[in-house]
């Protein structure tokens, strides 16, 4: 309706996500494995309870989801092993078509994107959601600012600071994970070799490891807006 156009492509592949109950505890622990149908996550959730993001082709995934609980916890005991003890799918189970898409333009006069509206990415490193709470605040200190100084908060050119404080992020990442996606996502043997000798760099260098964990975690550097450096705007 605003008149903004997308960069989109899609990848083939769909995430299903579903909630485990297994018979042992997590610990804590989220663990991704990297299948040549896609990443498959398994992310820690209260009690012995686990939420899952697993990805395939489209058909495959929906062939998935249509299945009766039986079928797909045997499908999901070949991915997810014995580690945690019997395994049962607790409510329902469903899968999101992936891509990536992102906005040309994040802000209009009196319009801004944030969170998916804006950039949507694929859920190999887990961090669309991190993109989202970071363009909230930094469109909350964006606006509190211009408010201070006595401007129009929905002037373009107010808000098309929170679009050049946002734009650059966004589009790294989201390269990065398509990067990530196209070389994990496939039983190619050259790029095998080179996923395994990437991978035991990154074990080998404990800063590059570091980095991808903080990544992950959402504990980047940089100009990082205040409301997620948990300070008051
Ligand atoms: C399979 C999968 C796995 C993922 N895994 C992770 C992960 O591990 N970690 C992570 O950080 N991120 C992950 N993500 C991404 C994360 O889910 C999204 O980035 C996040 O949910 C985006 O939040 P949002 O509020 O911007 O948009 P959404 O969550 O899409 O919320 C938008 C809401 O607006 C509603 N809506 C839409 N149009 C209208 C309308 N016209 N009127 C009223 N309401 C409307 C929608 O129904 C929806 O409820 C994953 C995504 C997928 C698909």
């Amino acid at each position: 309706m605003a008149g903004i156009r997308t960069l989109h492509w899609d990848y083939g592949q769909s995430g299903i996500v579903a909630t485990v109950a297994h018979e042992r505890p997590h610990e804590g622990r989220a663990e991704e494995h990297f299948l040549p149908s896609g990443p498959f996550a398994i992310l820690p959730l209260k009690g012995n309870r686990s939420s899952l993001v697993w990805t395939e082709p489209t058909r495959e995934a929906e062939r998935l989801v249509a299945s009766d609980d039986m079928v797909f916890e045997l499908e999901l005991e070949q991915r997810f092993g014995h580690k945690l003890g019997a395994l049962t799918v607790e409510g329902p189970k469903k899968a999101f078509p992936l891509g990536l898409t992102l906005a040309r333009e994040f802000v209009r006069p009196r319009i801004a994107l944030a969170g998916d509206a804006a950039h949507g990415i694929h859920p190999i490193a887990g961090q669309g959601l991190n993109l989202g709470f970071k363009d909230a605040a930094a469109l909350a200190e964006t606006v509190v600012d211009a408010e201070r100084r006595g401007l129009d908060i929905g002037a373009l050119d107010v808000l098309e600071g929170y679009q050049r404080w946002r734009r650059f992020d966004t589009l790294q990442m989201g390269i990065t994970t398509d990067v990530l996606n196209r070389l994990f996502s496939n039983d190619n043997s050259v790029l095998r070799m080179a996923r395994s000798f990437g991978l035991s760099l990154v074990d080998r260098a404990p800063a590059l490891k570091d980095f991808f964990i903080g990544q992950a975690a959402g504990l980047t550097k940089g100009p990082s807006p205040r409301l997620l450096r948990g300070e008051a705007i």
